[in-house]
């Protein structure tokens, strides 16, 4: 069994740290090849010494003499690259067999659309440039025949209860119906008085998963759920209504297909990123990981129930912006980032995020997408119009 080289974009956030955690107990099977951060230097040189990584990105080029001095004091000589350039550079190196994108936003677009476009098995943690640009990385996929393997837990739980031989024809397969589950997040049982007290703090405390803020703000707000609705939309090639969500407050069924003889499969585990990651690094190989085992017994109550989309409206909000289709998910997910930073800085209220998401799309003018540039553009007008849609709902308030 050759040893794969794997480059992982955003070593330093959760999915980063978990993906090392994996790696690092199968040095036979798995060699690092380029890791890559965006401020957090120190750790990135420290992950770079420990693994022998022959490259370190920093994303923010600003940083690149202190990552230098950083490795150098730890006696490693990863060769320092940084910049957009430098991510793309790394994603495409000849060693790099297989790319983590856990790079958090559409800051991760560019590197894990490269790593497509340059055939690379692409592990996608980083749903957002999914969301934003699904047609272009389906058609790199075809015409680089890149293997793209989801990560993201839902995802990777449909992937393994498809068929091996699904191709994209979900009809051909027997297919009725996607089932995302979803936690619910930290306040499922919330009144409306109490989801207008919400603090960034409680936003960032989720009940099952252990994971970076934005996407745990995204996780209580509900539109985590409605990304990953998109997200699956492309990943598996399907129409809006073959995809539905359930509510399942214990996160132990990470996802169900429904197949139109009756049967239901469904994926389980304890939730823990370490599975589907050792499961995308591997696939189609299984090996061995550190998580808890499921003992169902224990858990003894799994429950299920429909989502409230009166209370979290996000999720309403994404399907529509899938059936609209064009430049509406660019916009939505550029509007909900700038939303949740704003409300992670303390700016806006918790509920406040999903109402500047509706006001911009409003405000947004339907537009075709073809091409990355049109992506980019469209996400830069989605945050300016965000900016003042929040700057008229703070005038209305004072
Ligand atoms: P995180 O905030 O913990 O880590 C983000 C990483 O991206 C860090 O390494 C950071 O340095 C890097 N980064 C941030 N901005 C950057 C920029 N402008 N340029 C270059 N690098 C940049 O986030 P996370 O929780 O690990 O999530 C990463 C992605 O994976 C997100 O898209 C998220 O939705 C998805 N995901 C995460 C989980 C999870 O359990 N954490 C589960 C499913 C999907
Ligand atoms: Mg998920």
């Amino acid at each position: 069994m050759a040893s794969k080289g794997i480059t992982v974009l955003g070593s330093t956030g959760s999915i980063g740290r978990n993906t090392l955690d994996v790696i690092a107990q199968h040095p036979d099977r798995f060699h690092v090849i380029g890791l890559t951060a965006f401020k957090n230097v120190e750790l990135l040189a420290d992950q770079c010494a420990k693994f022998n990584a022959s490259y370190a990105v920093s994303g923010d080029p600003a940083l690149t003499s202190s990552l230098q001095a950083a490795l150098s004091d730890r006696n490693c000589n990863a060769s320092v690259l940084s910049g957009p350039q430098g991510l793309e550079t790394v994603v495409a190196l000849q060693e790099t067999d297989a790319v983590m994108a856990g790079i958090v936003g559409a800051a991760g677009l560019g590197p894990s659309l490269h790593a497509a476009r340059c055939g690379k098995r692409l592990l996608l943690a980083n749903k957002e440039s999914m969301v934003i640009a699904g047609e272009l990385f389906a058609r790199a996929a075809l015409e680089n025949g890149t293997t793209i393997i989801p990560v993201d837990s839902e995802h990777n739980a449909l992937f393994q209860a498809l068929p091996d031989h699904f191709n994209g024809d979900l009809d051909a397969c027997g297919v009725e119906q996607l089932i995302l589950t979803a936690s619910g997040g930290p306040f499922l049982d919330a009144t409306d008085e109490e989801l207008l007290k919400v603090t960034p703090e409680q936003a960032c405390n989720h009940p099952n998963w252990d994971m970076g803020r934005k996407i745990s703000v995204d996780s209580a707000t509900l539109m985590n759920k409605g990304l990953e609705v998109i997200e699956a939309k492309w990943l598996f090639n399907a129409r809006p209504d073959q995809i539905s969500v359930l509510i399942h407050p214990q996160s132990i069924v990470h996802s169900m297909v429904a197949y139109r003889d009756g049967s239901v499969i469904a994926q389980l585990g304890m939730p823990d990123m370490r599975t589907p990651i050792a499961h995308a690094l591997a696939w189609p190989a299984r090996i061995e990981t550190d998580v808890p085992r499921l003992h169902l017994h224990q858990v003894s109550k799994l429950e299920f129930s429909q989502p409230d989309l009166d209370r979290f409206p996000s999720l309403a909000l994404a399907f529509s912006a899938l059936e609209s289709g064009g430049n509406s998910p660019v916009i939505l997910n550029a509007a909900n980032e700038f939303a949740v930073q704003a409300f992670l800085d303390g700016r806006i209220g918790f509920k406040d995020v999903p109402a500047l998401v509706e006001r911009s799309l409003q405000a947004a003018t339907w537009e075709q997408i073809h091409n990355l540039d049109d992506v980019l553009e469209y996400d830069r007008v989605g945050r300016a119009i965000a900016q003042q849609e929040m700057q008229l709902m703070s005038d209305r308030n004072v």
